[in-house]
């Protein structure tokens, strides 16, 4: 596997030593030997804006041949966005190729016409040129749409390497190189989840949604355009736990009729189980949803965090096994130690089996 790193003068260090750092750590850490990095440049060396010289492993040709390519930024952006000499050289293929940008280097990418019809994010200072040349730029620190990603600032460079690492040798490698240089106690969170929505810029509530909901600080507003499905009261420890509470309420909807209206930059996941989802505002930790990557078409939306009233019974109380021993369950809702059966309470979008 091949790496390029496409640097040019005036680059900036961090962007081009974070990603070189990063990566270079997968020949060891993932045991890929076959794993190369190489700084691909115009000329046999150049020079960072703070004074620093690097040899280049090769010229910007050979980014054609890379499986991942990834632009360095610096001032310099701005010139050779324009030059068409510069650009030609580069034959890259986002049908095959990983194509990332730190920072100004999505000017480049832009310039290449890699970012056509797509969102992107840069350094706020590129930002006003990136909108001029007609890309829509998000306000977060990574975005991925398909093969290409663009990340800001320079210690979103982390990001836009886990990216590479993970999407061409999998979750595992990538936790094991970033296992090494994340502050202690602080395991790695990536920005840009598998299954984000795509809303990231506020958008106009619409007239004709049924529920609206949002977080505790605001910051993520959703609004649903379809009724709500069965819900019952979850009681198991991971409920318990996600919920700070006696157990989850939980209600599917199809992804396709959630609509973020803001907050797409603030909205994490973690992986509470191989699979499992669960999403919640990274300022104030309020849970919103949680979904299968197995079936990452249906939310279930936690209804602690809808603003419209809703007024459904629960149909069953599940894991009453499991259930906090400082809650009395008093209402006549049936009980259930595990699962309910799918007759009396059907959990679409979670583990529920058959029955
Ligand atoms: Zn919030
Ligand atoms: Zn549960």
């Amino acid at each position: 596997m091949l790496i390029a790193q496409i640097v040019f003068d005036d680059f900036t260090d961090v962007d081009v030593f974070l990603a070189w750092d990063l990566l270079n750590r997968v020949r060891v850490r993932a045991r890929r030997p076959d794993w190369r990095v190489e700084l691909l440049g115009t000329e046999a060396q150049h020079r960072s804006v703070s004074g620093l010289t690097l040899p280049m492993h090769g010229r910007i040709e050979e980014a054609a041949a890379a499986d991942a390519v990834l632009f360095a930024s610096g001032p310099a952006t701005r010139e050779l966005r324009f030059d068409r000499e510069y650009l030609a050289r580069f034959a890259l293929d986002p049908t095959r190729q990983l194509i990332g940008s730190m920072c100004s280097g999505a000017l480049l990418l832009a310039a290449l016409g890699l970012l056509e019809g797509k969102r992107a994010t840069t350094h706020p200072t590129a930002a006003p040129l990136l909108r001029e040349a007609g890309i829509e730029v998000v306000d977060a620190p990574f975005v991925r749409q398909g093969n290409i990603a663009t990340a800001a600032a320079c210690l979103a460079g982390v990001e836009l390497s886990a990216w590479v690492i993970e999407v061409l040798l999998g979750k595992d490698a990538r936790d094991a190189v970033l296992a090494e240089v994340q502050p202690v106690g602080r395991p790695f969170q990536p920005a840009d989840p598998p299954f984000q929505p795509a809303a990231e810029s506020p958008l106009e509530p619409s007239g004709d949604a049924l529920y609206r909901g949002s977080c505790l600080c605001k910051a993520i507003e959703y609004e649903l355009h379809a009724e709500l499905g069965d819900f019952g009261y979850c009681h198991c420890t991971s409920c318990r736990k996600a919920s700070g509470t006696a157990h989850g309420s939980n209600s599917p909807v199809d992804r396709a009729r959630f609509r973020l209206l803001r907050g797409a930059s603030v909205l994490r996941e973690h992986e509470s189980s191989p699979g499992k989802f669960r999403t919640f505002c990274s300022s104030c930790g309020s849970p919103i949803y949680a979904y299968l990557a197995s079936s990452p078409d249906v939310l279930r939306i936690r209804l602690g965090s809808l603003d419209t009233p809703f007024t459904k019974q629960a149909r069953a109380h599940t894991f009453v096994s499991d259930k906090a021993p400082w809650e009395d369950i008093v209402d006549e809702v049936p009980q259930f130690a595990e699962w309910a059966p799918r007759s009396v309470l059907h959990q679409r979008g979670s583990r529920q089996r058959e029955t």
